[in-house]
């Protein structure tokens, strides 16, 4: 990986942030004495895996791919980190991200871009757009994402790999540096649905270190991928939200192509589809533009200069955190922080949180709504394949609009997929299909996608 990516990040496909070599290779080696010495061992032993670098990992280096955390290496280990070593998989690296996971192309990292590897002159997609690339290149079989608003499933969507956001609360976000807190969620990307769900089970679970975690087993993600190869999917009601399904514009015709395409192979196996409307969902972008902000202008507050990372000295205390946060964020960061600043501020809190507050809600029962006549809801994950770097940089609106179908699944809490559904036929770049499902039946999502796939 080094060699082909972690050495230049003008050259490349630059998925990663740092490379983790000789400590993957000494976990691979341990592995393969024990195995040839009949030591019983977990079932993901041995594969190696990617790490967003929103992911704390002890001793490697965590920045979120910001400056402000440059050079800072954590004392302990997310529990997400701590399950992965504890199954014995080898971490290669720190996949790069847009900073704190605020942006759809991972140009907004410290670091310099990722490219994607179908074109390398176009995003992979982001926040996580290095986790993506990495499966994409082949640098990695699975990787570790975060989706606040689908920073996993849009950059699936743009690299044709899969990534799934599982329930809110589904898997631990101890150690996951925090971007808006009442969104964010740490969840498995890999390059087939079964590869996906068997991570997936590997950093689920109930942890007493994250408050919001659910105390429930793990969903049967893995039995529900291998029954749904069996591509039978007799007695599936599949609901088609209008709103997000290309009807309404700004959707490319090859991803609106690729998409009808999924739907009648979903016909072909049985299932049902049925148009649902979610008409709040028109309102779900503006409300998350306002939550996301508001949340991670509080989140950050912590980045002061004295506990984390850079440090720019000046005369007194106050000059000293004035200049490192001037220095250490990028512009997407403060934007964000300016927005939410003023979002909570007294006087507007109601006007702006608590109206986003309450579109949130209607999202909410929009879901509610359709769920009660379907088992699984789907839409494109994106509206367009993935564009030239550059492109969007400047339209800070361009690229919130990336989002309009990945955000809502992250406001009401449930779990959604991306996999791929199929080059566009005008340009020969990935579009993906999205799977959305009821908090806590992520199951139905591995069942649906890799009847699918
Ligand atoms: N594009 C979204 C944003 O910029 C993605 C955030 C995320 O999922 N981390 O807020």
């Amino acid at each position: 990986i080094a060699a082909v990516d972690g050495a230049d990040p003008s050259e490349g496909v630059h998925a990663f942030l740092h490379v983790n070599a000789e400590e993957a290779l000494a976990t691979a080696a341990a592995v393969d004495a024990d195995r040839a010495a009949g030591v019983a061992m977990p079932r993901m032993a041995g594969v190696p895996i990617a790490v967003k670098d929103v992911v704390v990992t002890q001793g490697m280096p965590s920045t979120a791919g910001s400056r402000i955390l440059e050079g800072w290496i954590p004392p302990y280990d997310a529990t997400v980190t701590r399950k992965i070593r504890e199954a014995r998989m080898p971490i290669l690296g720190k996949t790069n991200m847009d900073e704190f996971a605020m942006g759809s192309s991972t140009e907004h990292s410290g670091y310099g871009p990722t490219r994607n590897p179908w074109d390398l002159e176009r995003i992979p997609g982001g926040s996580g757009g290095g986790s993506a690339a990495a499966l994409a290149a082949f640098e990695a079989p699975l990787a570790v994402g975060s989706d606040t608003g689908g920073s996993i499933r849009q950059p699936a969507s743009v690299t044709a790999t899969v990534g799934v956001k599982p329930t809110y609360g589904g898997v631990s976000r101890f150690g996951a540096i925090a971007l808006a807190s009442s969104l964010d969620q740490l969840g498995p990307c890999g390059r087939t649905v079964l590869d996906t769900a068997l991570l997936h089970e590997v950093m689920g679970g109930h942890d007493v270190m994250d408050a919001t975690s659910l105390d429930e087993p793990v969903p049967a993600v893995v039995e529900a991928a291998l029954a749904g190869a069996a591509m039978d999917l007799t007695g599936v009601r599949v609901g088609v939200v209008k709103e997000i399904s290309g009807e309404d514009g700004g959707f490319q015709d090859g991803v609106k192509q690729r998409f009808e395409e999924s739907l009648d192979r979903l016909r072909a196996m049985g299932a049902e589809t049925v148009e649902v409307s979610c008409p709040s969902f028109e309102y779900a972008l503006a409300a998350y533009y306002v939550i996301l902000p508001s949340e991670a202008s509080s989140n950050l507050a912590k980045f002061d200069s004295v506990r984390f990372g850079m440090r720019v000295e000046k005369e007194t205390i106050e000059k000293t955190m004035l200049a490192t946060r001037a220095e250490g964020f990028g512009d997407e960061v403060k934007r964000r922080i300016i927005l939410g600043t003023y979002a909570l501020s007294a006087g507007y809190y109601d006007a702006y949180y608590g109206s986003a507050q309450k579109v949130r809600t209607l999202v909410q029962r929009d879901f509610d709504a359709a769920f009660a006549q379907c088992d699984v809801l789907v839409s494109p994950t994106t509206p367009t394949t993935p564009f030239k770097i550059g492109e969007r940089i400047d339209d800070p609106l361009a690229m919130y609009l990336n989002d309009v179908a990945t955000i809502p699944a992250n406001l009401a809490g449930i779990p959604g997929m991306s996999l791929p559904a199929g080059l566009a036929p005008e340009d020969g770049l990935p579009t993906g299909f999205q799977i959305l499902a009821p908090a806590h039946e992520d199951a139905r999502l591995y069942k649906v996608g890799a009847a699918l796939e």
